[in-house]
């Protein structure tokens, strides 16, 4: 049961720093619970869905999984259909694309289960308009932070740059939010303090994302909207296809462990023709492609462990990206960027005395789940840098035979999705009906009977 905090206790003012969908989600939540929210962000956000320079991430493929969409959804009802209207496509997993894993394609049968489809910046440009012009909150653009400003145990104030003349200026506020992404100001504005910083674990995975974007023909991947090639190894080589809105196919070739797909249109193509299905080839024959590629580098997923740190200022969290960063091709960062943004309002209803702490503790949990599942499948491949333990072979094996047999069999698929998805828990997998047939799914069957490549 939650105690109601005393007068006081309760924020006045927060200042958040970034408007990434971290930044953004956390204002929000704060707008429940102080008066007054800045978001203090180094881009001009102006209007339009562009990409930007401070989230070059920007440019390449992303994906909402189901649960993302559902909080986003809770805390700006209406923000689906909004994205909709935009040219976003709401599409069945796995109903409406073909995902390619484990070997095998998963089941292809309608869930009911709705993902949207949309550029990274429509995404972003939606959540921002709405988180823009709630109650309390203003974004401030055009603005470096700069460090922290603290006494007497407490962070007190955020201090800042304005990028046109230099300004420098601090803004007081009773909580101070790091959402600036993988830079290292989470950890370096508490070693300026003088406070400990938390020990970072990572698990190097050495992925080249190469993106390009084509115009969308109606008999495309048989009318699907979507493509998921996992590499499954020793194969690096991996796609993802999404359709967005515009009418645009955006296509992302991933390579891991140094693989490095090609940026040109021919050695793009190639390296489509050496996938284990054909069905990107064959999209990318004649397409009209739009715009330039984009390469993105990705070395690894980092965790870095705040909930360790016993000695952590008053006044100052972390959350997003600034926490926790995953391969990219499990989709899950913006997910546990809104996660974090419903923790931070359950935190802040027992008042901010120990907030940081009691938020950290609460965000390990969260985050506990994609980095299992990110990092123990990526730790099939025997190049990828990280600890093995026992506990990672006995969930690869399990999961590899599930995988196997989610090719044939709908409660696996099923109970694959919704735990990919985030919606549900890892737990559901071991549930009696799940795991007999994860038993029988490790029974001998016909090798290579998927195989599409021609
Ligand atoms: C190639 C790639 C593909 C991805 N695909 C997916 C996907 O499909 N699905 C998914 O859910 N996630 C995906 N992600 C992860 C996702 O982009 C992030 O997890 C998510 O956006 C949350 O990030 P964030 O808001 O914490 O940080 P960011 O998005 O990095 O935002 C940080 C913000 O802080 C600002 N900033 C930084 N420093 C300062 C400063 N000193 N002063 C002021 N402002 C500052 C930056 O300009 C930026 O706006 C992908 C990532 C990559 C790299």
């Amino acid at each position: 049961m939650t105690t109601a905090p005393a007068p006081g206790e309760r924020p006045g003012s927060a200042v958040v720093v970034g408007a990434g969908m971290a930044g953004l989600l956390a204002a929000r939540t704060l707008a429940d619970h102080v008066a007054e929210v800045v978001v203090v962000e180094r881009d001009e956000l102006a209007p339009g869905s562009r990409p930007r320079r401070g989230v070059p991430q920007g440019r390449h493929a992303h994906l909402l999984l189901g649960r993302g969409r559902e909080v986003i959804e809770g805390l700006l009802p209406g923000f689906t259909g909004e994205v909709v209207r935009r040219g976003g496509v709401l599409a069945d997993v796995p109903g409406d694309g073909r995902i390619l894993l484990g070997g095998g394609l998963l089941l292809r049968y309608r869930s009911g289960f709705d993902v949207v489809f949309a550029s990274r910046p429509l995404l972003e440009q939606v959540v921002r308009e709405r988180v823009g012009s709630w109650p309390g909150v203003r974004l401030q653009d055009r603005t470096d932070a700069v460090g922290l400003v603290a006494s007497a145990g407490r962070v007190t104030g955020l201090r800042t740059r304005r990028r046109e003349d230099g300004h420098e200026e601090v803004l007081a506020a009773d909580l101070v939010v790091n959402a600036a992404g993988r830079s290292p100001s989470a950890v370096g504005w508490l070693a300026d303090l003088g406070y400990p910083v938390p020990r970072q674990e990572s698990v190097g995975i050495d992925l080249t994302y190469v993106t390009r974007t084509y115009r969308r023909r109606p008999a495309d991947l048989d009318g699907g909207s979507f493509l998921l090639v996992s590499p499954e190894p020793p194969d690096l080589r991996g796609a993802t296809v999404l359709v967005r809105e515009g009418g645009l196919w955006i296509v992302a070739l991933t390579g891991l462990l140094g693989e490095r797909p090609p940026e040109d249109a021919d050695g793009f193509r190639r390296f489509a023709e050496s996938l284990p299905v054909r069905d990107l080839a064959d999209l990318l024959d004649g397409a009209e492609p739009v715009g330039e590629p984009s390469l993105a580098h990705f070395s690894g997923s980092t965790r870095r462990r705040f909930e360790e740190l016993r000695d952590v200022p008053e006044g100052y969290l972390v959350c997003g990206d600034a926490i926790s960063s995953f391969n990219p091709v499990y989709g899950q960062g913006m997910t546990v960027a809104a996660e974090e943004s419903l923790l931070l309002g359950r935190e802040l209803e027992r008042g901010l005395p120990g907030l940081p702490r009691r938020f950290y503790r609460a965000a390990a949990k969260v985050v506990d789940v994609p980095w299992t599942m990110a990092v123990t499948s990526d730790l099939r491949h025997p190049g990828v840098r990280g600890r093995r333990g026992v506990g990672t072979r006995v969930l690869n094996a399990y999961v590899v035979r599930l995988v196997r047999g989610a090719r044939h069999d709908r409660v696996l698929a099923d109970a694959f999705v919704r735990t990919n998805n985030l919606v549900a828990s890892p737990l559901s997998l071991l549930r009696p009906s799940v795991a007999s047939r994860v038993v029988l799914a490790g029974l001998p069957r016909r090798p290579g009977r998927w195989r599409s490549r021609r």
